[in-house]
């Protein structure tokens, strides 16, 4: 069956007559009729198996959940997290110990920055970033390499990368390649089909799609999938059921409400790329885009995000007056929910390998949302006229 089809009828109970979504079950102790019952279930998950035993552990609503972003993601084990940074730290802890190293795509979501100097470094473990290519992670890999850490598309300005060269490299040394499928989100691309090891999401975004719930998920397969786990439940990291809800709901029109975002995304990028004091839209969907063909391999399609570089020496003042005169797209942090955004965003702060960005125009970042194209296209051309008052 398509994703699509899988994500309409998944998660059903298993019970009839069946109502179609799962109940909401909001608990932290979950009674046992005997102690003989109780001690049965604790010593099948000390064997591994995942039951309903206690709220931190999950519930039949968040399994169902965890299943379910399985299936998204063509993974066997998912785990759940409270937020997408905390999906990104389990990854991290689970996989890296003082004295290990890590290689970090240098196109990260900038707060991976913030993990790597808040606790990572104090730790003892060594840091390298790399530019994305095959080539300069070879040149990197140390024996203490622990984990390949990265994220397709890049952050702000959508840098592609190779997803089954830099897979083959990671399994020729047996290191671990973890990757950040925010922006694809399962829909679009599944990391684990082309070789990774682990994938994770800020399901905050396109997942849930309704900016009303934080959470993240990890998958993987096999022992390591089980790892990820243990190392949640040791850790303490766990979701309510109403969020856990909020998510499976969010994903039963994942499909359809990502080809609105693509085709609306796809409407402003042709209409902006002619707009004066615009140097150029990145959008891997763009046949002008350095990683088109890369994009075109791997991903169904394109998502609701672009980037406008402005002209070198558009002052950031203007940029940020074009923004306050937007009246339908939202000025605020995240995406993927229903509605437009957009968010002047510093690629040259987010990137150490390549200092081009110091030089290059303000980059304004775009959410196209569910509204209709004509209404956002109308309010970006009176909003425009800011750049030349
Ligand atoms: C937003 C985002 C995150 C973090 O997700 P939160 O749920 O906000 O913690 C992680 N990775 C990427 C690529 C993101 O865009």
């Amino acid at each position: 069956m398509k994703l699509a089809t899988d994500l309409i009828h998944l998660a059903r109970p298993d019970q009839r007559p069946a109502p179609v979504n799962p109940p909401v079950v909001r608990t932290s102790t979950v009674t046992f009729s005997t102690l003989d019952e109780m001690r049965d279930i604790k010593q099948r998950r000390g064997r591994g198996e995942r039951l309903f035993s206690y709220g931190r552990r999950g519930t039949p609503t968040t399994h169902a959940l965890e299943d379910a972003i399985s299936r998204l993601e063509g993974g066997e084990h998912t785990q759940l997290l409270p937020s997408g940074v905390a999906a990104i730290n389990l990854v991290f802890m689970t996989l890296l110990r003082p004295g290990g190293h890590v290689i970090i795509a240098d196109s990260v979501y900038q707060p991976v920055r913030r993990i790597v100097e808040g606790w990572m470094r104090p730790w003892g473990i060594a840091v390298d970033y790399f530019d994305g290519s095959p080539e300069q992670l070879t040149a990197l890999l140390r024996a203490e390499t622990q984990l390949i850490y990265t994220e397709v598309p890049g952050s702000l300005v959508y840098e592609m990368q190779d997803l089954p060269a830099l897979a083959s490299i990671a399994a020729t040394h047996d290191i671990p390649l973890a990757v950040d499928n925010t922006w694809a989100s399962g829909i679009l691309m599944q990391p684990l089909a082309h070789g990774a090891t682990i994938s994770l999401m800020a399901c905050t975004k396109y997942v849930v799609g309704h900016s009303d719930v934080m959470l993240g998920s990890v998958t993987a397969n096999g022992e390591l999938g089980r790892r990820l786990g243990e190392m949640a439940v040791t850790q303490g990291q766990c979701i309510g059921g109403d969020d856990a809800y909020l998510a499976l709901r969010g994903m039963r029109t994942l499909a359809c409400r990502m080809a609105t975002h693509a085709e609306n995304a796809r409407r402003l990028g042709d209409w902006l790329e002619h707009r004066p004091h615009v140097a150029r839209v990145h959008q891997p969907s763009r046949s002008d885009h350095p990683g088109h063909a890369l994009w075109q391999r791997d991903f169904e399609d394109t998502n609701g995000l672009l980037t406008v570089e402005f002209t070198a020496g558009t002052p950031d003042a203007r940029v940020d007056a074009l923004v306050e005169r937007l009246d339908l797209f939202g000025i605020g942090s995240s995406w993927g929910g229903f509605e437009s955004l957009a968010l002047p965003c510093d690629v040259a702060a987010a990137r150490s390998l390549d200092d081009s960005w110091t030089r290059r125009g303000p980059c304004l970042r775009l959410h196209a949302g569910l509204e209709a194209a004509e209404d956002l296209l109308t309010d970006l051309e009176q909003a425009w006229r800011a750049l030349d008052e």
